[in-house]
């Protein structure tokens, strides 16, 4: 009949979701960049792991390199905000290259904890996954310190050349059970085991894994929005699934698969930190398209986080 196939639909909005502070200000410190120099402004690897925001900015004279061997010297260069190694920021400046750092200042403050385990000449044990850029840019502070560790089995094999120094860090976008049963392996492996003195993983991760957990159940499906190389996003999805919930990844609401949202009268939708939440309302229309639709917030929390721009394009 019209109604199963066209039936009415309750959307659940988990909130929050989408853009957190860091992305905000990174977002913010490109378009400034633009505004104060004219294109083109060089930014290193994507400004937030997010290829719609890119190519937004691309568009209004962003130039997007991997690395800062292929700016011109002279050039103003952005620094992305999931941070980078020392040694980018050597290269810049041997360079001449006007650097703005958009580097999340979260992501700054595991930087600089892991800086100063190493600095004690601690083992850093890094909890997260090699193959991600924020990663990289934080093992880069001290590589022959510093130990990546990406599962409950990695954690039971790593071993460090005095196990009475060592330490830990926690990539800021990490599932928050998954990294807890990594650290208590390393806890009970390693007694002597420093941790962060302020959680690493974000407050937006955080938030955002909350109001996915707190949808999931009373979810027919749950549509996370975001790019494939967005961390927090593929973990929305995972987290999700620990809870119970039929979860999905898109990165643009053109990419949802009709058959599998038909029946299905909840829809819980939510959007990683560096998804704009315009490709959420895409989500929306493209349900409103199917059939009737109310919409229902669900809010786990509030957030008034807000970070104050770089200096030099505040
Ligand atoms: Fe910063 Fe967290 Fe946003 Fe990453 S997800 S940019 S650490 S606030």
């Amino acid at each position: 009949t019209w109604v199963a196939a066209c039936g009415a639909r309750e959307v659940l909005l988990a909130e929050p979701r989408s853009f957190c502070a860091g992305v905000d200000r990174a977002i913010a410190t490109v378009e400034r960049a633009l505004e104060r120099h004219g294109p083109p402004v060089y930014v290193r690897r994507q400004i937030v792991h997010n290829g719609h925001v890119v190519a937004d900015l691309e568009r209004r004279g962003a130039v997007f390199v991997r690395e800062v061997d292929e700016v011109p010297p002279g050039s103003v260069v952005v620094l992305a905000a999931h941070g980078v190694a020392p040694a980018v920021r050597a290269a810049a400046s041997a360079r001449r290259l006007a650097v703005v750092d958009a580097t999340c200042p979260l992501v700054a403050k595991v930087h600089a904890g892991v800086r100063r385990q190493a600095e004690r000449d601690a083992t850093v044990f890094l909890i997260g996954h090699a193959d991600h850029e924020e990663v990289e840019g934080t093992l880069g502070e001290a590589p022959e310190r510093v130990v990546v560790v990406g599962s409950v089995a990695e954690a039971e094999a790593v071993s460090a050349p005095d196990p009475h120094r060592v330490a830990s860090a926690v990539q800021t976008t990490l599932a928050l059970d998954e990294a807890e049963s990594i650290a208590a392996v390393l806890r009970r492996r390693f007694p002597a085991l420093v941790e962060p003195r302020s959680a690493d993983i974000c407050y937006a991760t955080t938030n955002r894994q909350a109001a996915v957990r707190a949808v999931a159940a009373e979810a027919d499906r749950l549509v996370v929005v975001g790019s494939p190389n967005s961390s927090n996003s593929v973990r929305l999805v995972e987290v999700a699934a620990r809870a119970g919930a039929d979860a999905r990844r898109v990165d643009h609401a053109d990419e949802l698969d009709l058959a599998w949202l038909a029946g299905a009268p909840r829809v819980a939708v939510t959007a990683g930190a560096s998804a704009p939440d315009r490709l959420v309302d895409g989500v929306v229309d493209l349900l409103r398209g199917l059939g009737p639709v109310t919409v229902t917030p669900r809010s786990a929390t509030t957030e008034d986080v807000r970070f104050t721009l770089p200096k030099e394009v505040s």
